[in-house]
């Protein structure tokens, strides 16, 4: 049987429908705007993916499977203790992040602004450096669900080492 390289990558992906009203939980900071995500939870359609990526690495599952929306427990759940309850299942089966990257597609609100408050709640989430993390924002060029305004997207790429 061959040998589990002592890194590993994962990807995730999410999206969230947008309506009226704010303000936005993205990236775990309270955005001030006039849109917020819909979902079972908070809708945090950035830490959603991160969370996935940091799982599928090392074939833990998804969140779908670990937080069912389907559960009661789960409506309006914070995700940054989603994510730190992932990542505690991905710490105990030996692994550590080593770097995360992130895109955001959002038409509004802008992602750069906020995206070293962004990147602070992340990495004090989930204890990293700050060199180890960034965020970026895509607008969606007025096309497809992103452009018109209609969603929101978020994909992360994880790299993982295994813990000394
Ligand atoms: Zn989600």
């Amino acid at each position: 049987m061959s040998k589990i390289p002592p890194i590993r990558i994962g990807l995730g992906h999410d999206t969230h429908r947008i309506d009226k009203g704010g303000p936005m939980t993205l990236g775990g900071i309270t955005i001030d705007c006039d849109l917020h995500l819909i979902g079972h939870s908070d809708a945090d359609v950035l830490l959603h993916a991160i969370t996935d990526a940091i799982l599928g690495a090392v074939c833990l599952g998804d969140i779908g499977t670990l937080f069912p929306n389907t559960a009661d427990e789960n409506k309006n759940r914070c995700s940054r203790e989603m994510l730190q309850l992932a990542y505690a299942k991905v710490v105990e089966a030996g692994w550590k992040i080593t770097n995360l990257d992130c895109v955001i597609f959002a038409t509004q609100p802008k992602i750069s602004p906020y995206r070293d408050a962004i990147i602070q709640c992340i990495t004090e989430t989930l204890e990293m450096e700050d060199e180890n993390v960034f965020v970026k924002g895509k607008t969606g060029e007025n096309v497809g669900p992103i452009g018109r305004g209609e969603a929101i997207m978020a994909e992360c790429v994880a790299l993982l080492h295994k813990a000394s």
